[in-house]
């Protein structure tokens, strides 16, 4: 089955899946597993039939979903650069069912994959302005690929932070990585919950460090977020306190998602349907319904 690529730019060309089969799975290999943290693990998974087009380029903050037969399906986000072939690359948490039945395997097992889905991070929107990605946790993963981009693209935007915040020093992801995105041209502050005897850095939450921030041109500044929903929300309040607007924020929500295509309402939050007009979204579109408990 053919599919024509994947542009790699805009929010605007969200949607890009419906332009393929959403259900067509297809049969992926294990080629390498790298350990990262305790209970995380990534996996670069490339397609068995060679001639199959749909390893597409992805437009980063997609996710794929990942089938484990006779265990279930999870939603897992491309974490590997978008400017490299040899396979789709994919940082997983052992959770559930699937994800750890994931982690029991090996290079040589074969699972299934369909995708990619959902909004991409908003790349026009970044273009000549100061970016700020502030992550938490395990969503450093998301936005992995789009750190790749800017890196790949530097001179297509303004200063880059990343603010990234684990509860533990050792919960910090892609460690080995900071010192090639700071010789890149990314300001990377860190900040842990629970500091250990050889943490010298920033303890506390990551807005701490967003407030501390001058940002030089808050209106030609875009944040960009992924990791617990309170982290997001917060700051997102932190960067309205610094300047920007609410059109300037954009949040990844990964709510429970089944089918991916729209059709199943498990992640509808109000009146968007996380899997398609998600996850990535603009913080005014969706801010009404970030702030409601238990929706
Ligand atoms: C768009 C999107 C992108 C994602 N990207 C990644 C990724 O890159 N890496 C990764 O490890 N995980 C990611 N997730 C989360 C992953 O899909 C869930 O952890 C998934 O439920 C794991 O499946 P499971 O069968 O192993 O666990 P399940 O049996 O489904 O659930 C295990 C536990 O996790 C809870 N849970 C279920 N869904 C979520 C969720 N979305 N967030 C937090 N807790 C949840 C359940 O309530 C349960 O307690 C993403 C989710 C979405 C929607």
């Amino acid at each position: 089955m053919t599919a024509p690529p994947a542009p790699l730019h805009g929010h605007q060309s969200q949607g890009n899946q419906l332009h393929r089969n959403p259900w067509y799975t297809q049969t992926v290999r294990i080629v390498d597993r790298v350990d990262e943290i305790p209970g995380v693990a990534t996996y670069r998974l490339a397609v068995i039939d060679e001639g199959d087009s749909h390893h597409d380029p992805f437009i980063p903050g997609q996710f794929n979903m990942l089938y484990l037969p006779g265990v279930g399906e999870s939603a897992i986000s491309m974490s590997g650069n978008p400017a490299e072939g040899g396979g789709w690359v994919h940082t997983v948490r052992e959770a559930g069912n699937v994800t750890r039945t994931l982690a029991g395997l090996s290079v040589g097992d074969t699972l299934g994959l369909r995708g990619p889905f959902g909004t991409g991070w908003p790349i026009p929107n970044l273009l000549g302005n100061d970016v700020l990605i502030v992550a938490g946790g395990l969503g450093t993963a998301p936005l992995r690929p789009l750190i790749y981009h800017l890196l790949n693209q530097r001179e297509s935007f303004g200063r880059i932070w990343l603010i990234n915040g684990a509860r533990s020093p050792e919960g910090l992801l892609y460690q080995r990585e900071y010192q090639a995105w700071r010789q890149g041209g990314i300001e990377v502050l860190l900040t842990v919950d629970r500091p250990n005897a050889e943490w010298h850095g920033q303890v506390g939450v990551v807005t701490l460090l967003i407030e501390r921030l001058k940002l030089p041109r808050p209106l030609q500044t875009q944040l960009v977020t992924c990791g617990p929903e309170v982290m997001m929300k917060y700051a997102a309040l932190s960067g309205l306190r610094l300047g920007m607007t609410p059109e300037q924020i954009w949040v990844s929500l990964e709510r429970n998602m089944q089918c991916a295509a729209g059709l199943c309402g498990h992640c509808q939050l109000g009146p968007e349907f996380l899997c398609k007009d998600g996850p990535v979204l603009r913080y005014d579109r969706i801010r009404p319904f970030l702030f409601v408990e238990q929706l």
